[in-house]
């Protein structure tokens, strides 16, 4: 099998490039890395624990936890939100491990709401959704992506390791008696020789029930260290079989910093995205940051090194010494992942559950 990757992204670094100064825009602080890409999203993990075991994400068994004192707290959270937004952060995105199993979430919800914020999403394994829909609407959720990558009870349980299709296929529905929360999205990872059978439900789905469905291509941030090029079902190939197997798809505009390959179908009935960080990696557009849930700055998902946030937050450091904290880090966001170039590729440091996809 070959995996097609599109050629390597070029860059225009940012003219006369000062590196480690804030970059200043009309006035304001901004957060500018050193190739001119301005930061606009921070996700924000706040737990590393799970109640899945994904076999692209976490060990069936064996993972080390973080000490729940490391883990950072709603204030400290709603701090570093606020420095961001103040650095010009639009959207934020609570994610984890599965942060509905932190408790209080829709309170940390409402807290970082109140932030001028053009985005506020959260990132689910949809399994607590049932309950929690309701209390994240109310506390000011805007948007959400329920992770699904199968229909089906037992491949749900050979890709999770635990039961609880039916409780994220209800919590999907109650999600939509709450408008406010919108778009609904659903996100597939893709595997070969898993989740071709499936790609036509999943295109039927898109079409019966108001979700994007979104297929993301698998990436080496397995905490087992399993990843295989031969097991990335790139998105060119699910569009194929959609084109194949179901009906034809036409493009639909995205936002230059959006991940997603957007289309919908020839009736204009339903939205599919693809999501190719391997296949046609999109670094060039990527203006994310990441906070890990012990207060970790990364600045791509693929990072070795990270920037201590959790340290100055407890040791009393000031909104600028944070600011500062946050502008050193893009300063040096790294260019683009290296996962098609072969022996130069070095695994993240830590796998996805414990950075926050
Ligand atoms: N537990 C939540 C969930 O599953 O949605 C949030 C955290 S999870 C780490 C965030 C997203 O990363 C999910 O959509 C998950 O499917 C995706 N993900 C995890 N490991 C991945 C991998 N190795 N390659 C691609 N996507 C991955
Ligand atoms: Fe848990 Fe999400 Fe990782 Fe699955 S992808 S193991 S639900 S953190």
């Amino acid at each position: 099998m070959t995996l097609l990757v599109d050629p390597p992204q070029t860059f225009v670094p940012a003219a006369s490039l000062v590196v480690n100064k804030p970059r200043h825009v009309g006035g304001a602080r901004r957060l500018i890395d050193s190739y001119g890409r301005r930061i606009g999203d921070l996700r924000i993990s706040v737990t590393d624990r799970c109640n899945f075991r994904c076999v692209y994400c976490m060990p069936e068994e064996g993972m080390q936890w973080l000490k729940r004192d490391t883990i950072l707290t709603f204030d400290e959270i709603e701090r570093v939100s606020r420095v961001a937004v103040e650095l010009g952060v639009e959207e934020i995105r609570l994610t984890g491990g599965e942060p509905t199993l932190r408790p209080g979430l829709p309170e940390l919800v409402e807290r970082v709401s109140r932030l001028p914020v053009r985005s506020l999403s959260l990132t689910t394994n949809g399994f607590l959704l049932r309950s929690l829909a309701r209390p994240l609407a109310e506390a000011g959720l805007k948007r959400i992506n329920v992770s699904l990558d199968t229909l089906q009870h037992d491949r749900f349980h050979q890709i999770a390791r635990r039961r609880g299709l039916d409780e994220v296929l209800a919590g999907l529905e109650e999600l939509e008696r709450y408008p406010s929360i919108s778009p609904i999205k659903v996100n597939v990872v893709a595997m070969r020789d898993f989740t071709e059978v499936e790609v036509v439900a999943f295109a039927e789905l898109a079409r019966r029930k108001p979700y994007v469905i979104r297929f993301i291509e698998f990436m080496p941030l397995d905490a087992d260290g399993n990843w295989q090029r031969e097991r990335v079902l790139s998105g060119n190939e699910i569009k194929a079989i959609i084109e194949r197997d179901f009906m034809p798809m036409v493009p639909v505009p995205a936002e230059p910093s959006s991940t997603s390959r957007r289309f919908t179908f020839s009736d204009g009935i339903g939205e599919i995205g693809f999501i190719n960080p391997v296949s046609q990696p999109f670094c060039g557009t990527c203006n994310r940051i990441r906070l890990t849930a012990d207060g970790q700055l990364r600045t791509c998902l693929f990072s070795i090194d990270e920037w201590d946030l959790r340290g100055p937050l407890r040791s009393g450091a000031s909104d600028d010494d944070l600011a500062d904290i946050l502008t050193q880090a893009v300063s040096h966001k790294e260019l683009k992942h290296k996962i098609n170039e072969g022996a130069a590729f070095q695994r993240a440091s830590r796998s996805m559950s414990q950075i926050g996809g």
